[in-house]
């Protein structure tokens, strides 16, 4: 599978900060060990530029961002410290996911190892999410005629509430969150369909909702291009999370949304979004078995070739 991936993704945190920009390379380097990521199959994106980012966020916002010109109160919402750096890694990561975005819709899938920023909104930073990456890609591909109707499955475990502003009145972009209902945001906006589930939520009550959901949304959706936020928050200890899902569980929940995205034969995006384990290496560590999975899945014959090709003995 090609990747999106730049060593600007990495930009330096105050000794202690709870987010883990660690996870980036290390989920690079845990990729190429287990043979899921070939060197040439790392894409190195430009950064998003300015006009691309006016397609989602105001002029007002980006003006403030660029400029360094952010009030401490905004600062303190988006929780990551104002620099030059990390400007230009958010916008590093908008590049990577529109890059995989061209990538998936060539292959079938591709990924980029950063990104799901969802709880950026139009006009401000919030939750350590700077720019959302699933709306510029989104706006940029449709405008250049790409795709017509887009899918986001989110799965992180907090509400997509940028992603669900900035898509609330368009009408050919689905947004899906399933979420700790009483956990970060605390006021949600609506997706296309959220569905909030109560604390300690497990394996069985998890996929159960799943996949009592995932056949509807791809119904209604009628996607040309899937995101797939494969946050790994909602496991049991997680610093952030409040689910109580066992990492088998977090498998059998990728190996559902995958599966479910081959059936349909649509073009998929996947994005890391959040997870806080101890350590950035266990985090990066989590985030590896969606590439597991995705591999696993999407080596399968597809359904298309083999309903008109017969098996060869
Ligand atoms: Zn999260």
């Amino acid at each position: 599978m090609r990747v999106s991936y730049s060593d600007g993704y990495v930009v330096a945190l105050p000794e202690g900060h709870p987010f883990p920009m660690e996870k980036f390379p290390a989920l690079r380097d845990i990729l190429l060990r287990d043979g899921l990521l070939r060197p040439g199959d790392i894409g190195v994106p430009a950064p998003a530029d300015w006009d691309q980012l006016r397609l989602v966020h105001t002029n007002q916002y980006l003006d403030t961002l660029r400029h360094g010109r952010m009030d401490r109160k905004a600062e303190r919402r988006m929780g990551l410290p104002w620099s030059e750096q990390l400007v230009q890694r958010s916008r590093l990561a908008v590049g990577g996911t529109v890059q995989a975005a061209r990538m998936a819709l060539q292959d079938g899938i591709a990924a980029n190892l950063a990104g799901g920023t969802h709880h950026a909104f139009p006009d401000h930073a919030e939750g350590f999410c700077v720019l959302n990456d699933m709306g510029v890609a989104i706006r940029l591909l449709r405008a250049e005629g790409h795709i017509e109707r887009a899918l986001v499955i989110d799965l992180d475990v907090h509400q997509g509430n940028g992603t669900a502003a900035v898509f609330a009145q368009d009408e050919a972009s689905f947004t899906f969150s399933m979420h700790g209902e009483r956990n970060y945001p605390f006021a949600k906006v609506a997706s296309s369909l959220d569905v909030g589930l109560p604390d300690g939520t497990g394996d069985a009550d998890y996929l159960a909702q799943l996949q009592t959901h995932l056949p509807a949304i791809f119904a209604a959706a009628r996607p040309d291009l899937v995101f797939y936020l494969a946050g790994v928050d909602p496991l049991a200890g997680d610093r952030f999370g409040r689910l109580q899902l066992t990492e088998a569980g977090l498998r059998q929940r990728d190996r559902a949304v995958l599966s479910t995205i081959r059936q349909h034969d649509v073009p998929a995006v996947l994005l890391m979004s959040g997870g806080y384990a101890p350590t950035p290496q266990e985090t990066a560590r989590l985030h590896a078995i969606t590439h597991h999975e995705a591999a696993a899945v999407f080596s399968l014959p597809s359904l298309h070739a083999t309903s008109i090709f017969p098996t060869p003995p």
